[in-house]
């Protein structure tokens, strides 16, 4: 039978890791005799929640065993989950949900809505009691909503992959000695079938996070091939404990996609049209923001430092411009919209009025006062019956997407290289070398 295992929250800020006790228990669950259907998920969530740890992964492991294994399996990642999950930590909740069969309506609806909502914990517990979906929790069970959203999340559509690659626990806490030139020729030789693995712009090494969790690095790319491949160039100078190859909703925009027509409102992606409704401003600290009108009412978008050169393509745009904005609304005090992307979608005309010159002696003249005219401040003239000119300028900017630089990127980002690229699952993966050995 189909036994999806679904598990979150055992994250906390201390360290652990959700994905490093997915790759423990690909090898227990093989040891045992399970074969895996799918390669491990990580399924990102709703980005905008307020007690997330780090990216508000879960994953789901997507197995095949035979009735009678299924009592040891489900002991197998209770006991992962409770050896290397960070039970008792502030704000790790873990929890694990084991779905017998294939995941039906219910829960893919509540996995689309984990995207792009704050699902109650109660609402997950109500669906796993009506579907009859064995659980178990720790702390809050908060965990539980992310736990039966990634086992609903099947990532039929669109999906990456990420190689990632655990450290040894004594290593843990200290630099990655991973080498910076290795991952720019990798990145270089490998896009864009690979992305976000290398910011050329800054020169920053994006595969290596930098707190004290068990990752070592992690490679994104199109295919288990090039993710593998792309390992392979990296010079690595600490031993590599183990590593898998996960299938993911990373730089895919799901958030965006579940959002799109949704209000916008606390804690959620958003995705919404309209007007430029007054001229952007960039204050102390680099960051820039811009007031929008739309249907829903006024708000003000925001591009902070970090987003780099979208910052410049906000600051030409101006009152009138038709943009879609697309972000979230982390903060509860008025809803700031922060920018993940920018479309403009039709620039207004540009106009300048002057006053007109002195016919005398061509000099611009000044005003002389409200309806008196105009009047020359080299010969004394004063004109009456005078118009402003109208003076259409160019626009430098052109309609079209915009993303803000590398190192601001969410997970969940979709770069600009894999427009065009989104692709379908066909569920029969020759799964071969997605482990390490
Ligand atoms: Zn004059």
């Amino acid at each position: 039978m189909h036994l999806h295992v679904g598990f979150d929250d055992t994250d906390s800020a201390d360290g652990g890791c959700t994905t490093y006790i997915a790759a423990r228990l690909v090898e227990r669950l093989l040891e045992v005799g399970a074969v895996f259907i799918d390669y491990p998920n990580i399924i990102r969530l709703n980005p905008n929640i307020p007690y997330k740890t780090r990216g508000n992964a879960a994953v789901a492991l997507r197995l095949d065993i035979s009735d009678n294994s299924y009592d040891s399996i489900k002991h197998i990642v209770l006991d992962e989950i409770e050896r290397e999950g960070r039970i008792g930590d502030e704000n790790a909740d873990p929890a694990a949900v084991f779905l017998k069969g294939d995941p039906s309506g219910p829960v893919r609806e509540l996995a689309r809505r984990a995207l792009c909502e704050v699902v109650p914990v109660t609402h997950a517990m109500k669906t796993l009691i009506n579907l009859r979906i064995e659980a178990a929790s720790y702390g809050t069970s908060i965990g539980l909503v992310g736990a039966l959203a990634a086992v609903g999340h099947t990532l039929d559509h669109d999906h990456t992959f990420e190689l990632v690659a655990y450290r040894r626990h004594e290593n843990c806490g200290s630099q990655r000695r991973v080498d910076r030139g290795s991952v720019e020729k990798m990145n270089a030789k490998t896009l864009p079938m690979t992305f976000n693995n290398y910011d050329e712009e800054n020169r920053r090494v994006l595969i290596t996070p930098h707190g004290p969790d068990p990752v070592l690095l992690g490679i994104r790319g199109e295919t288990p091939e090039i993710v593998r491949k792309a390992f392979q160039m990296v010079t690595i100078r600490e031993p590599v404990e183990r590593w898998v190859v996960f299938r993911t909703n990373h730089g895919t925009e799901a958030h965006l996609e579940a959002a799109k027509g949704y209000r916008v409102r606390a804690n959620v992606p958003v995705v919404v049209s309209g007007k430029v409704d007054g001229p952007p401003k960039r204050v102390m600290g680099g960051h820039v923001f811009f007031p929008i009108r739309t249907k829903q009412g006024r708000f003000t978008c925001a591009a902070y430092e970090p987003t780099g050169r979208l910052r410049d393509v906000i600051m030409q745009l101006i009152p009138s411009d038709q943009v879609t904005v697309y972000g979230g609304t982390p903060s509860r005090h008025g809803l700031t919209i922060n920018l993940e992307k920018l479309e403009v979608l039709d620039l207004a005309k540009w106009m300048i009025l002057s006053n007109p010159k002195c016919p005398r002696c061509n000099k611009r003249l000044k005003s002389a006062g409200r309806q008196k005219g105009y009047k020359c401040e080299k010969c004394a003239l004063v004109v009456r019956k005078q118009r402003k000119h109208r003076l259409i300028m160019a626009r430098k900017l052109i309609p079209g997407i915009y993303l803000p630089d590398l190192r601001a990127h969410r997970h969940l980002t979709k770069p600009q290289c894999r427009y065009g690229h989104e692709r379908v699952w066909d569920r029969k993966p020759p799964l071969e070398k997605w482990h390490s050995p």
